[in-house]
């Protein structure tokens, strides 16, 4: 299919129609010239964010792309991961016609955004190992499937989807395959984000919410090719990612030895935690783990889920989800979180 890849049939008719708003800064966006800036409505007087921010983040986007090695025309920002998700739902997915294809247990917003897009979600179950059923995704295809969404690693279940399976799907589907590398910067796997050139169905989208320490600026990242970033630059909206975002992302990105330092303290406090761990009676299973977070089979997940939050310690119980009853999904906290974490289920009886 990639040999023929047409992304204009993936588009919606009125998308691919749409000529977008066009921002008084998208017109006129040289601060560093000595202009006068009469053309926004912004209260002129100087406070630090009086001004619209970029819409296009020229200076964020730069430092992206020399750290990742692609191009400013590959890179789209949102407000967090999930309004990038959602644009993606938007550009390409038709109302009540269209569908995509999800593979759970996985990340809970790609079905809520299908809900609220109003597109039907093909649920194909990973397999017990986690992995993909491939088999089963491939029946799942049809003319009007638009969107695969892979999370690698994967949330709840903490695991890496394996390279040659991701490989079989982005050849064989028809449409996008979006592969969600929240966690990415805690995995021993390669990015898929050097792969964009070989396949021109793929989108990466990656997030300052985990590893960068960020949840609180919210800022995704959509990698994609330039034909691709295109279309979702056209609906997205114009001052998406706030001034106080795009400077504090900036600094973030720039420090790089920071950012490394942090992930590498993350992976230890893993490694400490999953060796208490097997030492827990109630402790069935441990999944195995390439993200800053491990998901663990309990004997009773709803009564130790409560035993440690009496002891004031909030855990996610995951057992709802599919191929996951009686688990709990713990995130890796600092040396002494993880600590108290361990006193605590080494008191539970
Ligand atoms: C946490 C998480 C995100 C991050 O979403 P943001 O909106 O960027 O905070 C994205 N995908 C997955 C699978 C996650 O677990």
């Amino acid at each position: 299919m990639i040999s023929n890849f047409k992304l204009s049939a993936l588009v919606r008719p009125n998308v691919l129609r749409l000529k977008p708003y066009s921002s008084a800064r998208d017109e006129f966006k040289d601060f560093e010239q000595e202009l006068v800036f009469l053309d926004a409505n912004e209260n002129p007087f100087e406070n630090g964010v009086n001004r619209y921010p970029d819409p296009q983040q020229y200076n964020l986007k730069n430092a992206l792309a020399k750290q990742k090695n692609v191009d400013p025309t590959n890179i789209l920002l949102g407000n967090g991961s999930d309004e990038v998700l959602d644009l993606i739902f938007r550009a390409f997915c038709e109302p009540k016609t269209d569908n995509i294809i999800t593979l759970p247990p996985t990340y809970g917003m790609y079905e809520v955004l299908s809900e609220i897009n109003n597109v039907e979600n093909r649920e194909i179950l990973l397999l017990e190992n986690f992995q993909p059923d491939l088999s089963q995704v491939v029946k799942a295809i049809d003319s009007q499937s638009k969107i695969l969404f892979i999370c690698s690693p994967n949330n709840p279940t903490a695991n890496g989807i394996a390279a040659d399976e991701i490989e079989k799907m982005i050849v064989q589907f028809p449409g996008l395959v979006v592969i969600d590398e929240a966690y990415i910067d805690f995995s021993e796997q390669a990015s898929w984000l050097t792969r964009l050139k070989d396949f021109p169905n793929l989108i990466v989208i990656q997030t300052l919410s985990k590893a960068y320490g960020m949840a609180g600026i919210r800022l995704g990242i959509c990698y994609a090719s330039a034909e691709i970033i295109a279309v979702i630059n056209k609906i997205k909206p114009p001052y998406n990612v706030n001034k106080l975002t795009q400077t504090k992302a900036l600094e973030r990105i720039l420090d790089v030895e920071g950012v490394q330092q942090e992930i590498q303290n993350i992976l230890k406090e893993r490694s400490i935690l999953l060796d208490t761990l097997k030492k827990i009676d109630f402790v069935e299973k441990i999944y195995p783990t390439d993200a800053n977070f491990v998901l663990i089979k309990v004997d009773d997940a709803t009564k130790r889920y409560t035993q440690l939050l009496e002891k004031g310690i909030v855990t996610r119980n995951r057992s709802s989800q599919p191929l996951c009853q009686n688990t709990l999904r713990i995130t890796i906290g600092t040396k002494i979180e993880n600590e108290k974490l361990i006193t605590a289920l080494n008191q539970l009886n």
